[in-house]
């Protein structure tokens, strides 16, 4: 809507640089849509100074600025035109309980606008979180030919989010709207202690209370609170325990006539992501890039089961034979350790087995030796271990299921028999192995699936919490994006900012 500030430039830098990664043009739309303002909110003194805003976005890097009239965007007269109503399990809470039909004029503009420019994307700040779920739902609900990308909160050095609304605040308002940021601030803080408390099975804390001190702050402060809220940060529906992560904890307060609105995301640690899916899927490929890409933890739980394969054959013991294979299990050690150059070593018992537990001969043992329950209680407890603090991308067959149920993205990978046959074929070429007929390859993969699927023990599976990718003639990058995408509509930049983009 224009009154550009950094905020809206720091938006326009993220778009550029992606820009200057993928080619395009940046486009930048001001509009003060008055389809989205109640009968007694701001329409007439809004911000409005296109001059000073064509400044900033030529300075951001903008290629063009789109500021077209009311009557040039709603030629029929707003009372001629078609509207769109966003669900209203998203527009019933936060902000949309106490401005009735501003969601709805905000998901009726950007259509319109989406239409007229169509971009590949739509770049939209956090800050304004509601409507960034509300839109992005519209373009999935309209099956709209784009993503949507977003970028973090900016804020003022002394923590107030910057807010084309900000110039209406008075020195002496500005100070006093800090009671926004800080009260949120300090409910976060809390609710980290109370964690980390809890994890030493001491102190607990309950979500009301945490929404009781954010209030009481800001009506010290002498600001009008409208709501204090804490919501599932997708669906938008309220919590009511401090289990939910990332949590969102949102507030909208009124200082003197001036509507501000300010949340932060509560995380009970940082994010994992887990990938599951049958053999051949590119899991391994995809994951350790998209670890990299997000500075995680790379944790490749096949090549776990992999070693403890290669143990069973090192030891001539019957891979079908559980107790056998059990008592290899009692002084197991089992390492994965990273290169300076990220490659990734398999030690076992001392011995390193990168290279080895990649034949062939392994791959036709594995599934069945990785179908015993001891096997599996020992590595998941391992694996377990590895992600208690949190901060890594997994992969495997049962991650989202028995491993990190509570993953914050769960993806199941997969793609169909031929094509992974394919992939697996120029996998053995590279790794100089013999290169059976694909029908066979076919055939073994789905062995392994088969094997994998019907397992009594954590069987694979698509969690019912999974978003199903099927790679088939995509790329790794676009598998890649997709992930982030996924992951983004999760784990916000304002709630686990991750590295600084390249
Ligand atoms: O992914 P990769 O091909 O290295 O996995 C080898 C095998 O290890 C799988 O076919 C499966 O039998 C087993 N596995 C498993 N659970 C995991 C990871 C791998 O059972 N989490």
């Amino acid at each position: 809507m224009g009154g550009l500030h950094q905020g809206h430039q720091s938006l326009l830098a993220l778009a550029d640089r992606a820009r200057a990664a993928r080619g395009g043009r940046v486009l930048l739309s001001v509009f003060v849509n008055p389809l989205q303002f109640g009968p007694a909110e701001d329409l007439d003194r809004y911000p409005r100074d296109l001059g000073a805003d064509a400044q900033l976005a030529a300075a951001a890097g903008a290629d063009a600025l789109f500021a077209p009239s009311v009557a040039e965007l709603y030629p029929g007269g707003p009372a001629e035109l078609t509207r769109l109503l966003p669900p209203a399990s998203l527009v019933e809470g936060l902000c949309g309980r106490s401005r009735p039909g501003h969601f709805a004029g905000v998901a009726t503009v950007v259509a319109r606008l989406l239409a007229l420019v169509r971009p590949d994307v739509l770049w939209l700040g956090e800050k304004d979180w509601q409507q960034l779920v509300i839109l992005r739902r519209l373009v999935a609900d309209l099956g709209l030919p784009l993503v949507v990308r977003s970028g973090p909160t900016l804020r003022q050095a002394d923590g107030l989010p910057l807010s084309s609304r900000n110039r209406y605040l008075s020195p002496q308002q500005q100070q006093q709207a800090l009671a926004l940021p800080r009260s949120l601030a300090a409910a976060a803080q809390q609710a980290r202690q109370a964690q980390a408390g809890a994890r030493d099975s001491q102190g607990s804390l309950s979500l009301a209370s945490l929404i009781e001190a954010v209030r009481s702050g800001l009506l010290q402060a002498g600001l009008v609170v409208d709501y204090v809220e804490a919501v599932e940060p997708r669906s938008l529906r309220s919590v009511e325990t401090l289990q939910t992560s990332p949590l969102l904890l949102a507030a909208a307060a009124y200082c003197g006539t001036t509507r501000l609105i300010d949340h932060v995301f509560l995380m009970r640690r940082p994010p994992i992501i887990a990938i599951d899916g049958p053999a051949g899927a590119g899991k391994s490929t995809v994951t350790k890039a998209f670890a990299a890409r997000l500075g995680l933890i790379y944790l490749d739980t096949g090549a776990m089961y992999r070693a403890v394969t290669w143990l069973v054959a090192a030891a001539g013991v019957d891979p079908a034979a559980a107790g056998a294979v059990g008592g290899l299990l009692a002084d197991l050690d089992l390492q994965l350790s990273t290169s300076a150059e990220g490659a990734q070593r398999v030690t076992i018992n001392g011995q390193d087995v990168t290279e080895a537990i990649r034949s062939p001969e392994i791959t036709s043992l594995v599934s069945v030796v990785a179908a015993h329950g001891c096997v599996r209680e020992a590595l998941t407890r391992q694996q377990q271990a590895m992600g208690a603090r949190g901060g890594l991308v997994a992969e495997g067959r049962d991650i989202g299921t028995a491993v990190f149920p509570d993953a914050e993205l769960k993806v199941f990978l997969t793609a169909t028999v031929g094509e992974r046959a394919r992939r697996r074929a120029l996998d053995l070429a590279q790794k100089g192995f013999a290169v059976p007929e694909l029908a066979e390859l076919a055939a073994q993969i789905a062995e392994r699936d088969h094997l994998d699927s019907s397992r009594a023990v954590a069987p694979l599976i698509q969690a019912a919490d999974a978003v199903e990718l099927i790679t088939d003639g995509l790329s790794i990058a676009a598998v890649i994006d997709q992930l982030e995408l996924l992951f983004r509509e999760r784990v916000p930049a304002d709630a686990w900012p991750g590295p600084a983009p390249a």
